[in-house]
């Protein structure tokens, strides 16, 4: 294999040359302590930076074993050095020309712990590092020098301040580790206590702000602390004995005055799906995994879905077991989106009023005198939530200060006062004998769950022009799919750009090996997930890309689901 030398002796060579003659330094190059891989090298300055691994044996990264066990351990290893990575490229990433001459950077984790494509830890120890480079140029004239620093010096240097154990805190390794081990554990063990989720005394709820997601400060934010009588203690494997707030499985309201932490503990629910990196807040504040929320997006396009258990009779509508239309309201979208989280097997709902639609929630008494049943086309939500679960099992969280209705169909209910969780239940249930709203109930079917839709591959097409395939994430919350527009900005359980990426490379996988004009839509969903935990997140793109994560099927299906072409079968 080439060596540095050789390296640095091309790159002298090429100095001054026309960008193109950068493919001289494609392929593998023997560093001392390293392997570079040079895997593609970009058109011009101004294109998307090159993209490079390094690859770190074990003797080098003297990462202890123990730590990259494969799965929780390495998983949050492996977040913990792409951050690093990530932070010291930007230390050392400079102008150095034009265009992107001298970038150097890395995909960098958010608080979530995801599996993903920038780093990769081996049982042994070893290290596969992703990331991109601008490599130098004047105008478009190759400046060899300055790309033999980057490569030479700076990629070693930061490599060396990220990658190995020498440079990492061996009590900050390990806290990754096991963090992230206690919180698969916790999520595994919610469905033997019949909960849906758990939230440890002491987790800080709270962001630093809207756009930050990082936890509020110590001295602003009131630590959790549970409810006394909905209080379970779990053990987990390093944390030991942990207790905390658990949610039982059931219909659970939480009420409470505006401004008292309502929404908080939900957002938390909704992200308790994802694992958070060691000082996040919410460790320890896991949900079950088919934990979906679910919200009001007027304005979406819906394909075919079987809204009829909420929402029938619309005026000069056909039929809604089979409602499309290019601009949903705020109510149909949302009775979609149920629809379509129960088809791709949801096992717990999350809404919020805030990002909610008041029709489809609630219908009070006075209401149903004013608007008789036979003009409303919307059966609220109220009237459903139970058989949702004593049907089908799905579970349903509802943040809800503005309408006692709910008392009635409730199992648990939770008062924030103050962010301090409340158990009401029984007080709720008085009140509710005390004060009877009066309501007619306005479903008497039981709630049957549609057969699941299919897909049709042509009206899924990622080519663009003369482009096969032509797909690309904007904002991080928008995947420019062939001639589509996705827009995901409303899909709450997408978290990083890497996840969007993802999904983005996940439906071009789906259209091209999976859609067959007869495949049920949660069968695709199915065998995408199966692809990738059996060949990992490289399935979905064969070009060694840094900058996938791992998603859920849920987050995969309302991509697909948003797709303005969407046809399905029948
Ligand atoms: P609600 O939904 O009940 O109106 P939110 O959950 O939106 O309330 O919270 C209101 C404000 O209080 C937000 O700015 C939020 O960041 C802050 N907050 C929530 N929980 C806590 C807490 N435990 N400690 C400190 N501030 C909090
Ligand atoms: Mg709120």
């Amino acid at each position: 294999m080439r060596n540095v030398a050789d390296l640095e002796q091309t790159l002298g060579h090429i100095d001054g040359r026309g960008y193109k003659a950068y493919r001289e330094i494609r392929g593998a190059w023997s560093f001392p302590h390293f392997q570079l891989h040079v895997d593609h090298v970009q058109g011009d300055p101004f294109a998307a930076p090159s993209r490079l691994r390094a690859i770190v044996p074990a003797e080098v990264t003297r990462l202890p074993q123990e730590e990259c066990r494969p799965g929780s351990r390495a998983v949050g290893v492996g977040a913990l050095l792409a951050r690093r990575f990530a932070s010291e490229a930007r230390r050392v990433a400079r102008h150095r020309g034009s265009g992107k001459s001298g970038s150097l950077s890395m995909e960098s984790p958010g608080q979530e712990v995801l599996p993903q494509t920038a780093v990769r830890v081996d049982r042994d120890g070893a290290v596969e590092a992703r990331f991109t480079a601008g490599l130098p140029a004047a105008g478009r004239r190759i400046l060899g020098r300055q790309a033999a620093y980057l490569l030479t010096q700076d990629v070693p240097a930061v490599l060396g301040a990220s990658l190995l154990a020498s440079a990492l805190n061996e009590d900050t390794l390990r806290k990754h580790a096991r963090v992230n081990e206690d919180a698969d554990a916790l999520r595994g063990a919610l469905g033997r206590l019949g909960l849906i989720a758990f939230i440890a005394d002491g987790a800080t709820l709270p962001r630093r702000t809207g756009v930050d997601e990082r936890p509020l400060d110590a001295a602003s934010a009131v630590l959790f602390r549970s409810a006394t009588s909905l209080r379970v203690t779990i053990s987990l494997p390093n944390a030991g004995e942990v207790s905390g707030m658990g949610i039982p499985k059931g219909v659970t309201l939480i009420v409470g005055g505006g401004f008292h932490g309502k929404s908080t503990v939900l957002r938390t629910l909704e992200r308790g799906v994802y694992n958070h990196r060691p000082g996040d807040g919410r460790e320890l504040a896991v949900s079950d995994p088919g934990t979906v929320k679910v919200r009001a997006e007027d304005g979406r396009s819906v394909t075919g879905v079987d809204i009829s258990p909420f929402i029938s009779n619309l005026p000069r509508q056909k039929d809604t077991w089979r409602f499309s239309t290019p601009n949903a309201s705020g109510s149909t979208s949302q009775a979609a989106s149920i629809m379509e989280a129960l088809e791709s097997g949801a096992r717990v709902l999350l809404i919020d009023e805030d990002t909610a639609a008041t029709n489809f929630m609630i219908r009070d008494r006075r209401m149903q005198a004013l608007v008789p049943k036979a003009a409303e086309p919307i059966t609220p939500f109220v009237d459903r939530v139970r058989a949702l679960y004593d049907q089908h099992g799905v579970s349903s969280v509802l943040v809800l200060g503005g309408s006692g209705d709910y008392l009635d169909v409730a199992d648990t209910v939770v008062a924030m006062q103050e962010y301090v969780p409340h158990h009401v239940t029984e007080r709720a249930r008085a009140i509710s004998a005390e004060w009877p709203t009066g309501r007619i109930r306005e479903a008497t079917s039981s709630f049957a769950v549609p057969p699941p839709r299919i897909p049709l591959p042509r009206s899924l097409d990622p080519s663009r022009g003369r482009k096969q395939v032509s797909v690309k994430v904007r904002d991080g919350r928008r995947i420019d799919f062939g001639s589509e527009s996705i827009d995901l900005s409303t899909v709450d359980q997408i978290v990083s750009r890497a996840q969007t990426e993802a999904i983005a490379a996940a439906m071009v996988l789906a259209r091209q090996r999976i859609l067959d004009g007869h495949t049920p839509l949660p069968d695709i969903l199915q065998r995408v997930m199966e692809i990738v935990a059996q060949e990992g997140l490289d399935a979905l793109d064969h070009r060694r890309r840094g900058d996938l994560a791992a998603f859920r099927p849920f987050e995969l299906a309302s991509a697909l689901n948003r797709i303005r072409s969407l046809q399905v079968a029948g």
